[in-house]
């Protein structure tokens, strides 16, 4: 939706091309190299590459952003009999999350009727790029376990735990020390010509609108105007709070 939406509104969609340098090319100019020896050139640029945050900008920049790219497995757990109905959207089963040791987040049951998907807000540290695709790493079985329990506490007698999940997803987080956001300009010889956005910690695509907009506003005035409208302080989400803190806003 949001790519159609950003064609209709005269964007350029490359799909599948690596960017795999970024230099200032005069005064005014970004050049952008791709890994297929292909350029790109503009006023601004803004990199969003998620779980490459970290690797890209240190070989832009030199710059060692604190954001740990996490291999993360998701689950799906049988319903037990009887409660499909009342766990499924129509049945108004909620999206939750749970904020307790561990943390625990799951959605209703809907893309696999009679399955629902429940996982752990976890993961082990991964190079994005030499990720061990097979799933769950050597402790997963124990991760699992602990999910189980706390699956049984918190909705007793529902899920099918003593079986284990039924089916299991890889993904990959991109956590900042505090889990907020990093989205900030660039600095140094690209100045506020380059924004970057990464580290979303797992809670970021509901904001994707939004910051979006507030991207395109440092990119093009300089400065978030709906940020200072909504009265947001953009410093909580600077890289320089770790400069300040490792542990940025905590
Ligand atoms: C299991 C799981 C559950 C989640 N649940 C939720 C939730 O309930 N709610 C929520 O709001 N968020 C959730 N999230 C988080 C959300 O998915 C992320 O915060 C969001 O997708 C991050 O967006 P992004 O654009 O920063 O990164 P991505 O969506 O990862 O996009 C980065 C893109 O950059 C590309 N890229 C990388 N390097 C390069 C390069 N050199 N050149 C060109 N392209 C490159 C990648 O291929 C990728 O397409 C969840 C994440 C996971 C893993």
């Amino acid at each position: 939706m949001f790519q159609s939406l950003a064609i209709r509104h005269g964007a350029t969609i490359r799909d599948r091309t690596e960017v795999a340098e970024m230099k200032r090319d005069g005064i005014d100019i970004i050049r952008v190299s791709t890994a297929d020896g292909r350029q790109f050139r503009g006023n601004k640029c803004v990199l969003t590459v998620g779980a490459w945050s970290r690797k890209l900008i240190k070989e832009i920049t030199g710059l060692e952003l604190p954001i740990q790219p996490l291999h993360a497995l998701v689950w799906y757990w049988k319903i037990k009999d009887g409660f499909e109905a009342s766990m499924s959207t129509a049945g108004g089963f909620p999206t939750f999350a749970f904020f307790g040791e561990p943390q625990l987040y799951g959605t209703p049951s809907m893309e696999f009727p009679g399955l629902i998907k429940i996982s752990l807000v976890s993961g082990w540290p991964c190079d994005p790029d030499r990720r061990d695709w097979t799933i769950g790493g050597g402790d997963e079985s124990a991760v699992k376990r602990q999910a189980a329990d706390c699956i049984e506490l918190v909705m007793p007698g529902r899920i099918e735990t003593a079986r284990g999940s039924v089916m299991t997803q890889a993904c990959m987080y991109s956590m900042t020390p505090d889990e907020d956001y990093v989205i900030d300009f660039l600095g140094g010889e690209f100045g506020k010509d380059v924004v970057v956005a990464g580290g979303f910690s797992g809670h970021g695509f509901k904001m994707g609108p939004l910051v979006g907009r507030i991207l395109s506003e440092m990119a093009i005035d300089g400065e978030a105007e709906t940020a200072v409208r909504i009265g947001v302080d953009m410093k909580v989400f600077g890289m320089g709070r770790f400069e300040e803190n490792p542990k940025g806003n905590v």
